[in-house]
């Protein structure tokens, strides 16, 4: 069985080896040391997975399914040790939807992705024609992620990867990597060696693997700014790309919704990961009957969560993962303060407080064109706009140029839906926000990206499509 301290030193720079000292956010700790790979460890990556893929795409679906299974299994035996180093290196407490809920989750996406049926498809078979569609493997693929979510993204890319015949190289996050190092470490004990590889660095390797020749696919989860620049590297070769982007997702109160019975579903659609989260809730937009009663129960919520050192069972809301992130949190909190806008909770962070801590922050008689509105905030500070027609609140949410996802609030489900078909985002929940689901595809409009993740389109993605005919 193995312990924290054995797992961190399998995946720790080794001496004399470049590597950058990874610190806990939430108390300045240093939590280990990444090795930092160069170019030249990428292209060894990207041999080693050429080498592998063939073999594991002959296996077939049911050989691949079996071993993802198991790697299942792995982290699940693991998951302790996976959850406290997530939390030591991202933030996130281990209670709450967070660090442990995150380790739960890549079993459950690796388990989706190799029990998900996908069979050839006779398209038109009349005698005269027969033409069958399929998926063949794509060869080398690409994962490039970001810092909020590192071990579920990582799985959401690498498990349909794998299950489709494809060998995977990732790059994490410089931000975030000795979580995703364990990861892949847990789970490459049920796979061939050089099948699955992880390249430890920055912003320079991860454009270089969107340019590689050998790299036949990339899936990036990432800013909207990365995204771009990642279409412009992969243009060379043609590159197949999935785009998750950001997101400012809003949420519509409608007015004949209960402050009381939402305000929890409210909350967390907006804090989940103390808000560092793609589809979370960034803006809500309240109908003003009911603006001083969702104002009011949300308060009394938010103030209730306890927020500190992840590693403290007692929390839910950790600090935010680096010093740039809370720099813009602030800065878009004080430029709502400035305007006027009322703070309801939090906006005040203490100087003295160790760590990356910004205290959940609610504001509210905001201007749609503040640029805590107007931008991605990623943190936890949630403007609450007022508005007085549903055609004013619908206009507002569409007014900007990302669209992951967004949501409707009121017990009347026929009402809600036809404002949700009005909405230019990707996912449309109803009483909820930000709920993924293996099963169910996943993936933005707009500037938030292309391509679907998850369920037999997450699947079929990950392959090359190619018809028979004949
Ligand atoms: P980021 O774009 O700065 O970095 C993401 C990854 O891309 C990192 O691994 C980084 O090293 C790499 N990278 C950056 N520039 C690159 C380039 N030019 N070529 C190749 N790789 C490059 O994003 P971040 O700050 O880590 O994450 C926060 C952002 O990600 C937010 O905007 C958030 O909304 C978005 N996000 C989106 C989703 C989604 O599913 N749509 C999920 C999580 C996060």
């Amino acid at each position: 069985m193995e312990t924290y301290d054995s797992m961190l030193a399998r995946i720790s720079a080794a001496p004399g080896q470049g590597s950058r000292t990874i610190l806990d956010p939430a108390t300045g700790e240093p939590v280990g040391e990444a090795p930092v790979h160069t170019v030249d460890d990428l292209e060894h990556a990207i041999a080693a997975a050429a080498a592998a893929q063939p073999a594991w795409a002959a296996l077939g679906h049911d050989a691949r399914s079996a071993a993802l299974l198991k790697a299942a299994d792995a982290v699940e035996r693991s998951a302790e040790e996976l959850a406290q180093l997530l939390s030591r290196e991202q933030g996130k407490p281990l209670n709450g939807p967070n660090a442990r809920f995150e380790v739960g989750a890549c079993a459950a996406w690796l388990r989706a992705a190799a029990t998900t049926p996908l069979a050839p498809e006779m398209v038109v078979d009349d005698g005269e024609t027969r033409a069958v569609l399929d998926y063949r493997p794509i060869g080398v693929v690409g994962a490039i992620g970001p810092w909020n979510w590192p071990m579920m993204i990582t799985i959401w890319q690498i498990a349909p990867a794998l299950r489709m015949g494809n060998a995977v190289v990732v790059k994490p996050s410089q931000n975030t990597p000795l979580s995703v190092l364990a990861l892949a470490a847990v789970i490459n004990d049920e796979l061939p060696e050089g099948l699955l590889s992880v390249v430890s660095s920055g912003r320079d390797v991860g454009a270089r693997l969107a340019e590689h020749p050998a790299i036949g696919k990339v899936m990036f989860t990432g800013s909207t700014a990365a995204g771009k620049s990642i279409i412009k590297s992969s243009a060379g070769t043609i590159k197949r790309l999935t785009l998750e982007l950001g997101g400012n997702d809003a949420g519509i109160v409608l007015p004949d919704a209960d402050p009381k019975a939402i305000a929890e579903g409210l909350f967390w659609g907006a804090f989940i990961n103390t808000g560092q989260t793609c589809a979370a809730l960034k803006r809500l937009y309240v109908h003003d009957d009911i603006y001083d009663g969702v104002c009011e129960e949300l308060t009394k919520v938010a103030a209730a969560m306890p927020m500190g050192v992840g590693l403290d069972e007692a929390n839910v809301l950790g600090p935010l993962q680096n010093r740039q992130q809370y720099d813009i949190v602030a800065r878009l909190v004080e430029a709502a303060r400035d305007s006027g806008a009322r703070i309801l909770l939090g906006g005040n962070p203490d100087p003295g407080q160790p760590g990356n801590f910004y205290p959940t922050t609610l504001v509210a008689d905001i201007d749609n064109s503040n640029p805590l509105v107007a931008e991605e905030q990623f943190g936890p500070a949630l403007p609450i706009i007022r508005y007085s027609t549903v055609d004013e609140a619908i206009r507002m949410a569409n007014g900007v140029d990302v669209g992951l996802g967004a949501s409707i609030w009121s017990p009347n489900l026929t009402a809600a839906r036809e404002v949700a078909a009005r909405l230019e985002a990707g996912t449309v929940w109803i009483n909820t926000h930000g709920a993924v689901d293996p099963r169910i595809p996943f993936g933005g409009a707009k500037q938030s990206g292309y391509g679907l993740e998850f369920g037999v389109e997450g699947l079929k993605a990950l392959g090359i499509p190619q018809v028979i005919n004949g």
